[in-house]
């Protein structure tokens, strides 16, 4: 387990588990079908499922869905994989604003 000082931290909403750190967030600015989500460069505890191929807006990506490592809720997804010109989502983590508290 690794000590967690001097940033905000993400946690799951259900069972508190800590999920991403201030520091790691990229964007605020996405919108998914399930409402506002935000976009990591890493997340941290969590269990990544099996990667399913997807069409998302207009780009075909490889994606798998994040659940929370202690609890199982579904937490978001990440991008494995895209086929076009949107590589810098590539390995970034997209967690479900509804899902997830920020603590200090
Ligand atoms: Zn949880």
């Amino acid at each position: 387990m690794v000590e967690i000082t001097g940033t905000p931290v993400y946690s799951c909403r259900k069972c508190m588990n800590p999920i991403a750190l201030r520091v790691d967030l990229i964007s605020k600015n996405y919108l998914a079908k399930s409402g506002q989500v935000y976009m990591f460069a890493h997340a941290m505890n969590i269990e990544i499922g099996p990667k399913v191929d997807k069409q998302l807006m207009t780009s075909y990506f490889s994606i798998a869905e994040i659940f929370c490592g202690k609890c199982g809720e579904e937490m978001g997804w990440t991008y494995v994989r895209a086929y076009d010109a949107k590589k810098y989502k590539e390995r970034n983590y997209i967690l479900e604003k509804a899902k997830f508290l920020k603590e200090y």
